[in-house]
């Protein structure tokens, strides 16, 4: 009896979360106070969206993250993780 060859091929290449823009249906949206913030970069490591890029401000000295509302869904992680509260979520209909 010949072996069944047939085999299942599944095939999952790497993908990112940057291809997919968020949709209308975000319900709320993170704001950053730039003022609080102490630039740790905590939000950009947890953002599951990678909507967070933080950027060097010259005259200040420091990063500063900056929010990419094409990609942000609204989770809400960036704002829990803040060790200083500068991000709060606001209702975004
Ligand atoms: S709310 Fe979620 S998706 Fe949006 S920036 Fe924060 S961690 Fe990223
Ligand atoms: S987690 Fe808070 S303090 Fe840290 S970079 Fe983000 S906004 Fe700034």
């Amino acid at each position: 009896m010949k072996k069944n060859k047939k085999r299942i091929e599944l095939v999952v290449k790497p993908g990112t979360s940057l291809k997919n823009k968020t949709g209308p249906w975000r319900t709320e949206k993170p704001l950053t106070d730039l003022e609080i913030c102490i630039g740790c970069s905590l939000c950009a490591k947890v953002c599951p969206d990678s909507a967070i890029t933080m950027k060097q401000n010259l005259k200040k000295s420091k990063l500063e993250p900056h929010t990419d509302y094409n990609y942000c869904k609204g989770c809400g992680l960036c704002a829990q993780v803040c060790p200083v509260k500068a991000i709060k979520m606001k209702k975004d209909y």
